[in-house]
């Protein structure tokens, strides 16, 4: 310790000096004998850096009172990046009659190297230990995940414990320093070890039931999930020193690579799992690169951990990491702002773990009490934030059924119309079809030209109509009409107003004979067939007969012919002898015998013929 204020007067200096030596923790020795609970001993130690790491602990016995060492006043001993090696020293007591053994625990599983000493009042070491998370295993006194050291107090004698806390790179870990009974180690190790293996229980049984899940139904954030809280598990089971006690107690170094390794590890399944779970490469690809490459960083940055580098590690590894959660969390709230209810959970469950964090750091900070809440507020948040995560991904397991529900409905809904519309269209086309073929059936039955019926047709209506006359026994009456002198026409007016003189002569026609049973036929050339629709020979004359004269009405003119317009001549039988007149063409020779006689008598007449039976 310098002196203070060298410019006042010696006597005043001397008083201050006394006074400072009064309050300055001058070694005064803790009572340890029973009834004895333990203590946390981070604020009654004296301190002493070591900055050129040069004291030996001969050193350390023989200079002492010239050392400048200081009380430590802190709840948690915390020298975070310092290339110092650091000293720690307290005078223990047993007041008792009897012997007495404690446990002094340095309850920081990380800590590297640990050298520690017990001296006697006579100045004599009486134990010493070489430790810490960078020596072998076997190198602690107890095995346990802490570093544990059992001090030895004979009855009324005090002991002088010292502790040489030193680092690998640089970096220490803030930790609590306790001095414990048997019992009372026994309890905190029982309480510890419960709390651990529920935790730990927890995480296991959501990793597996969620890995089953995974395997059941194949959603893919399912099993990022299982990857990010299998990082998590085996970054916690490290990071409290089960692993290095339980997996690899031979490895050290390996012990000390994986942690860092393992932090970029979680990272970048957490951005997987986060990018997954909220979907963000298809709300915001980029921020999903953005997670992702921050996430890669925390990675890169643990790589100088193989080199035996761990100070530069958690240099960019702590500020990426800040700002990896910072991201998370403004994503987790902008997908909450939307109304996205995975956000929602997502980000309570990060608030519920980042309170737990927060917590934590502010116990380690000295700001808030040590107590069971604050030392494993990191567990309880982590636990809750995983159990928040599972019923978040419960929930989108459900949003995707729901989708595809949706998705499938829809698409059936898409198939109905569809076939509706098909129907429909086929039914147009069938439409379409019958009345084309019943169009085409009407022109392979009708004469294209003048739209009566054809030759054929005539054979067909005429042979059935006769066999239903011979049943019925009732006469029929068929007529041949033949325009005369045609060829004449043809050849003064030309052939195209030949055509036109049949269609004007078909369309009278067909005013004239419109009854129900009347029937026209063009035969072929300019000659016509007509079914009519009366009984007797006279009516059958007598329409014949006026048709004849309309036609000539008509006065089409035609140079050529007798009376100097277009007319015809007509052979009109009637028929009830079907013994006779057993089919269509003996009818039309009959018919066509008679329009013969009527172009022998000049034309322009209906002859007509009676084939009659007996009745
Ligand atoms: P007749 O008074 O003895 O019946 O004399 P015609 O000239 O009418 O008789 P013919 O059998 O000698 O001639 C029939 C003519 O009808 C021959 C042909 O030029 C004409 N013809 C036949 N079919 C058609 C047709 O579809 N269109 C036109 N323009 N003429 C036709
Ligand atoms: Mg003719
Ligand atoms: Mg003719």
């Amino acid at each position: 310790m310098t002196r203070p204020f060298p410019h006042l007067p010696s006597a005043l200096a001397a008083w201050l000096l006394l006074a400072c030596l009064l309050a300055s923790p001058a070694r005064a020795a803790l009572d340890v004998a029973d009834p004895f609970d333990g203590l946390n001993l981070g604020p009654q130690v004296q301190l002493l850096e070591d900055v050129d790491r040069e004291f030996t602990i001969a050193d350390l016995l023989s200079r002492d009172d010239d050392l400048p060492w200081r009380s430590s006043e802190q709840e948690t001993l915390n020298f975070s990046f310092s290339d110092s090696a650091w000293w720690l020293q307290v005078e223990l007591v047993n007041a008792s009659e009897a012997p007495l053994r404690r446990l002094l625990e340095l309850a920081m599983p990380l800590h590297d190297y640990l050298d520690a000493w017990v001296v006697d009042e006579g100045g004599e070491v009486v134990a010493e230990w070489q430790t810490g998370n960078r020596r072998a295993f076997d190198t602690r006194p107890v095995a346990h995940r802490t570093f544990v050291l059992p001090i030895v107090l004979p009855p009324g004698e005090t002991r002088r414990v010292i502790l040489r806390l030193d680092t690998h790179d640089g970096l220490f870990d803030a930790t609590p320093l306790y001095l414990l009974s048997d019992a009372s180690f026994l309890q905190k190790a029982q309480r510890e070890l419960m709390a651990f293996s529920l935790y730990f229980g927890a995480l296991l049984a959501l990793m597996i039931f969620n890995l089953l899940l995974f395997l059941a139904i194949r959603e893919r954030s399912l099993l990022h999930y299982v990857v990010y809280l299998g990082t998590f598990f085996v970054l916690m089971f490290a990071a409290r020193g089960f692993a290095y006690q339980y997996w690899w107690p031979n490895w050290p170094t390996f012990n000390n690579q994986m942690l860092p390794l393992t932090i970029g590890l979680f990272a970048v399944t957490l951005a997987s799992f986060s990018s997954s779970y909220l979907n963000l490469r298809r709300h915001a690809p980029r921020l999903s690169w953005g997670l992702h490459g921050v996430a890669g960083l925390c990675l890169a940055s643990a790589l100088p951990a193989l080199q035996g580098h761990y100070a530069p590690v958690f240099r960019v590894m702590i500020p990426a990491a800040i700002l990896l959660s910072l991201l998370m969390l403004s994503v987790a709230v902008w997908r909450s702002w939307l109304g996205d209810r995975l956000a929602q959970i997502f980000l309570v469950a990060w608030c519920v773990l980042l309170v737990g964090i927060a917590l934590y750091f502010l116990r380690v900070a000295g700001v808030l009490p040590y107590n069971v809440f604050t030392e494993y507020a990191v567990q309880a948040g982590s636990g809750i934030e995983f159990l928040l995560l599972a019923f978040g991904l419960a929930y989108k397991i459900n949003l995707l059924k729901n989708e595809k529900l949706a998705a499938e409905r829809a698409t059936h809904e898409l198939q109905r119309s569809h076939n509706q519309r098909l129907e429909a269209e086929v039914d147009e086309r069938t439409r379409e079809l019958e009345a084309a073929n019943q169009r085409l059936a009407a022109m392979a039955r009708t004469d294209p030209l003048t739209g009566l019926l054809n030759r054929r047709q005539f054979h067909e209506l005429v042979d059935a109509e006769l066999l239903q006359r011979r049943r019925s026994g009732r006469a029929l009456l068929f007529a041949v009409m033949d325009i005369d002198a045609f060829k004449a026409y043809n050849d003064t007016y030309g052939h195209q107003a030949g055509d036109e003189v049949l269609r004007r002569v078909s369309a009278l026609l067909q005013q004239h004979f419109r009854r129900a049973g009347d029937r026209l036929f063009r035969l072929g050339g300019e000659e016509f067939g007509l079914l009519l629709e009366v009984d007797t020979l006279d009516q059958g004359r007598h329409v014949m007969e006026a048709f004849r004269q309309s036609l000539e009405d008509l006065a089409i003119p035609h140079v050529q012919a007798e009376g100097g317009v277009v007319t015809a001549s007509f052979g009109l039988v009637c028929c009830n002898d079907f013994q006779r007149v057993p089919d269509a063409e003996r009818l039309y020779r009959e018919a066509d015998e008679a329009m013969y006689q009527a172009k022998d008598r000049n034309r322009n007449r209906v002859m007509t013929r009676a084939i009659l039976g007996e009745t």
